[in-house]
């Protein structure tokens, strides 16, 4: 949902120079050598631990395993469609204060650090624009940019917070992730699907109550 009219492409802005974190693009250098070999180690590991893989639906699995998760940090690569935003107008004073845009949710997908398995969920994106701002599709992709990632929670959550402040220098930023973590679903006692739940607030949000709980109320958090 969106909380003031988006600006349309001819007033588009480049930002940075590609100077931003966020927008940089770091290619990976792996090779075909390098894949054959991470391939015979799932192989090795998959076999050890009980896999069939002389089967025609497993023959491939260890391919497949090593491609996905390649696919699955992608975020590594950063993201040029990161690079415009648009200017706008800020009108100061209170209109721009409270003017909120807010996202969500947008559907995540991330692997743990710990345990280089899957935490998935939603995000909640809000912002309070000053002079530039972000198209809805941008803010889709920067979510992805660092949840597609070796990472944790908290720290996803941080960079999109920090991402968005460094991008469009707005007069706050507010996040809110949910997640499920299958590093503490899949295996040892069973839980009953916890949600885990993070909050970051910048600028403007930090010391205002009242827009935090407008920006859940718009999510339809309320509780
Ligand atoms: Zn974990
Ligand atoms: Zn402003």
């Amino acid at each position: 949902m969106s909380f003031v009219e988006l600006a349309d492409a001819s007033n588009e802005v480049n930002v940075g120079g590609g100077s931003i974190e966020v927008m940089d693009l770091h290619r990976r250098e792996i090779s075909d050598e390098q894949l054959r070999r991470f391939e015979q180690y799932a192989a090795e590991m998959f076999s050890a631990f009980g896999m069939e893989l002389n089967s025609p639906a497993t023959v491939d699995t260890p391919r497949r395993f090593v491609r996905a998760l390649l696919d699955a940090t992608a975020g590594y690569e950063g993201d040029p469609k990161l690079l415009t935003v648009f200017e706008t107008e800020c009108r100061g004073g209170p209109d721009c204060r409270l003017s909120q845009v807010i996202e969500g949710p947008i559907q995540f997908y991330a692997l743990c650090e710990h345990h280089a398995l899957p935490f998935y969920g939603h995000a909640y994106v809000g912002y309070i624009a000053h002079e530039r701002i972000i198209g809805i599709s941008k803010l889709t992709r920067l979510v992805r940019l660092f949840a597609r990632r070796f990472t944790l929670q908290e720290r996803v959550g941080q960079q999109i917070a920090d991402g968005l402040d460094a991008m469009l220098a707005p007069h706050g930023v507010a996040v809110y992730l949910e997640a499920h973590h299958l590093c503490t679903q899949m295996r040892g006692v069973q839980e009953t699907s916890p949600l885990t739940r993070t909050t970051f607030w910048r600028g403007e949000y930090e010391n205002n109550p009242a827009l935090r709980a407008e920006f859940f109320v718009a999510c339809g958090l309320q509780r």
